[in-house]
């Protein structure tokens, strides 16, 4: 099964009470690459400037097919953050869009029978170009923030029409829908179109809200947070890659979305653990099993 993702591929200067890094491998869809690694192919859309390090793009390259991204005269789009001592709460410095300002997206002619895509978080007019050029996939999934609901909201709730799941953290769904019960906003949004929606919570979790179910499913409990950024992206990741190993399209039932729920907790919980992708890219099959062995203890009475 293939996943086609179209999202920042970006450098991030992140700063934690411990530790600045400058200018490091980051955005959406690479975060989401890595983390759906080995669960399909990966391939993703996207655009970089002449100033994005070649060994940046080699290893994105040796996790998914990165034939979709573009490298364009002018600057890779660039997010800067400062975590709070709790590494939780964080103050956005700075979003330069670059490249990405005049990005036209384009999908390779064979990746577009591709049987899942994820629009990961980036303006919604070029997840709008993504989806207008797929040719029917078994399931589309979106990931937003609040810049896009504050500055797009017409443009994303036309494309929400389209979508089958989205995924929005907690204060997302309800600046999208105006409802402070999840609950409420979560039913909010499966009348703008998603049938279902993923709440994530952080290290509280995340949350499902089905066709006919509702799950909750904790956070792992970490020994040491380095850097989150991309712990959403991850769980995107880990979640749609265990749907496109699985098979799973928009009329399965709940019961194969709350795996993938599983699975998008266990793949996200690697990624605080390092700064960038490091996190992720230490995950071998014992370590996740061992992982997934811990979650299943922490939700067993
Ligand atoms: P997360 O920690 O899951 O919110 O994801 C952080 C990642 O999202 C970073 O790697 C950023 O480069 C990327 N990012 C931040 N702001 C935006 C934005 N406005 N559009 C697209 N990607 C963004």
């Amino acid at each position: 099964m293939s996943i086609v993702v179209v999202g920042s591929v970006a450098y991030d200067t992140v700063e934690t009470p411990r530790e600045r890094r400058e200018r490091q491998l980051g955005g959406s869809a690479s975060f989401f690459a890595v983390a759906a690694r080995g669960r399909g192919t990966v391939r993703c859309v996207g655009v970089v400037g002449d100033d994005f390090r070649d060994e940046d793009l080699d290893l994105l390259g040796r996790h998914a097919d990165i034939a979709g991204i573009r490298r364009v005269p002018g600057r890779s789009f660039h997010w800067s953050g400062r975590y709070h001592a709790d590494l939780i709460e964080r103050d956005t410095l700075a979003t330069e869009l670059g490249v990405f300002a005049d990005f036209q997206p384009d999908i390779p002619a064979d990746w577009r029978d591709a049987e899942y895509l994820f629009l990961a978080n980036i303006h919604p007019a070029l997840q709008a170009g993504v989806l207008d050029l797929m040719r029917g996939p078994r399931l589309v999934a979106l990931d937003t923030m609040n810049l896009w609901i504050e500055t797009t909201g017409d443009l994303l709730r036309d494309i929400l029409r389209r979508v089958d799941v989205l995924l929005v953290n907690e204060s997302e769904a309800r600046l999208l829908t105006g409802e402070r019960s999840l609950a409420r906003a979560a039913a909010a949004i499966r009348e703008m179109g998603p049938a279902r929606v993923v709440v994530k919570k952080g290290e509280h979790g995340a949350l499902f809200f089905g066709r006919d179910s509702t799950l909750a499913v904790p956070a792992l409990v970490l020994d040491d947070v380095v850097d989150p950024t991309g712990a959403g992206d991850c769980f995107a990741g880990g979640f749609m890659g265990s749907l496109a190993e699985a098979g799973v399209g928009r009329d399965a039932p709940d019961a194969a979305f709350r795996q993938a729920m599983i699975d998008g907790t266990v793949t996200a919980s690697f990624c605080p653990e390092g700064f960038s992708v490091e996190g992720l890219l230490k995950v071998d099959d014992a370590a996740y099993a061992a992982r997934l062995r811990e979650l299943r203890g922490m939700m067993t009475p």
